[in-house]
């Protein structure tokens, strides 16, 4: 199931690499944490050093906006994770994909994209990308005919979520990857919800993996941030569709990335074009955060995987609960592609419906309402669990359709399962149907 050749795999586990992948004593002092480098710039050794530094002859930290050490660290402990050769860390999620699509595309070039996707990137892509004019075409992506239809010669990407936010839906990668190299297309897949503990992208034919670390990577709520994580293996000469990465630069005295920096140059150019240009940084404190986050990812996950699996259950037994959307349960018709992609969990962002008298809307918002120990807010991959109704809050700049599509339909209610004491969450969700419930009832009276 995993490419054996793949070149970026090392002889440490998962676990270890958490911990120590891109890290080492820092050499003056000894620190052993990594340091927080607060510093927008860098001491060149001479003129030629400064020069050769400008030139892209030589790699070396010239001015923050392009690199920092605290990051630097971040970007290899996040390839390492995702067995990717380079990664690039900028200021968020939505600014990742961003720098990612930058990367090759110009004025009039499409994408094609899965309907159901979080509700800011749907939201991204069908809006703010038309102003660059570049045109997503959004599709079912479980439809693999009506993802090849969606095609065209302008196409240059394909672009999924593994586990994708808020509806549960696990993306079936494999045959997508094929579709996408079919048509000399590359695959970004956003890791986001799954993290690479529970799904490796690039094993099931993922080209670049985009992050918003700002969830279960950094894991507190503390810090936003993004990451794009590249294979190395996309041949971004194969056809004419990536001249941003194929024709010479001239800012950079023509040279071409894909012929200098090889299975670095996507990493090369986005910090070198992408991060230089569009100046999404990911701050040195978000990047030290989201590296202390990562060393407890796998422990983490574990356990928000077994109290959303707990809580599914729990809800799916609920006499006021409709429905519950979560891979995990064996009903769930995601389930088989948990096992298959996600070594059987299924995260811990997912949604259910309320059963009620009055309409959908009301008693979702009533339950949200009704919650006390979690909490009610926009974001998921909190130590603390989490409830929204997407439908009022993050998923309202979408019409009724591209909602339904996106699973966040009236009556749908989000979770991001914490790492709280199992009961305590269970009773919290009892107390809120319950008290939703009566007072639908009396305002139904
Ligand atoms: C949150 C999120 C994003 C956007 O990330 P930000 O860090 O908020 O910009 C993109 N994709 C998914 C799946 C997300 O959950």
């Amino acid at each position: 199931m995993t490419k054996p050749d793949n070149p970026n795999k090392t002889r440490f586990g998962f676990e270890t690499r958490m911990i120590h992948a891109g890290a080492a004593p820092e050499p003056v002092t000894g620190a052993r944490q990594t340091p927080i480098y607060q510093n927008t710039s860098y001491v060149f050794h001479d003129a030629d050093h400064a020069a050769s530094l400008f030139n892209l002859q030589s790699f070396g930290f010239i001015y923050s906006r392009l690199a920092n050490p605290t990051v630097a660290v971040l970007e290899e402990r996040l390839a390492s994770l995702e067995n990717g050769r380079g990664a690039t860390c900028c200021a968020s999620g939505h600014a990742a994909q961003i720098l990612t699509f930058f990367a090759f595309m110009e004025p009039g070039d499409e994408f094609v994209a899965s309907n159901k996707l979080y509700g800011g990137s749907l939201t991204q892509f069908g809006k703010t990308f038309k102003k660059f004019d570049w045109h997503a075409h959004l599709v079912d992506t479980d439809d693999l005919a009506a993802v090849r239809a969606a095609i065209t010669p302008k196409c240059k990407a394909l672009f999924v979520e593994s586990l994708a936010n808020p509806g549960g839906v696990v993306s079936d990668l494999e045959p997508l990857a094929e579709i996408a190299h079919q048509a000399g297309l590359v695959f970004i897949v956003d890791n986001t919800l799954a993290t690479p503990y529970l799904c490796q992208p690039f094993d099931w034919g993922a080209d670049l993996i985009v992050h918003s670390t700002t969830k279960f990577l950094s894991g507190n709520g503390t810090s936003m941030g993004g990451a794009v994580i590249d294979s190395g293996t996309f041949d971004w000469g194969q056809n004419d569709k990536f001249g941003g990465l194929t024709a010479p630069e001239p800012a950079y005295h023509g040279l071409t990335f894909y012929e200098t920096f090889g299975d670095l140059a996507f990493t090369t150019l986005s910090h070198m074009v992408g991060l230089r240009d569009l100046g999404a940084t990911m701050a040195p404190m978000n990047a030290f955060q989201t590296l202390l986050g990562i060393e407890t990812l796998s422990l983490r996950m574990e356990r928000h995987c077994a109290n959303a699996q707990d809580v599914a259950e729990f809800l799916a037994g609920h006499e006021l609960v409709a429905w519950v959307s979560y891979a995990g349960l064996e009903s769930d018709p995601y389930h088989g592609r948990a096992q298959k992609y996600l070594g059987g969990r299924a995260g811990s962002v997912f949604t259910f419906g309320v059963n009620g008298v009055t309409g959908g809307y009301e008693m979702g918002m009533r339950v949200v309402e009704s919650c006390e120990l979690f909490s009610h807010l926009a974001n998921v991959g909190d130590a603390r669990s989490l409830i929204l109704h997407p439908a009022s809050t993050i998923h309202r700049q979408l019409t009724d359709e591209q909602r339904d599509t996106a699973g966040a339909g009236p009556d749908v209610v989000r979770l991001s399962i914490g790492l709280e004491t199992l009961d305590d969450l269970l009773a919290d969700l009892d107390q809120a149907l319950h008290r939703a419930a009566a007072e639908g009832d009396k305002a139904a009276e």
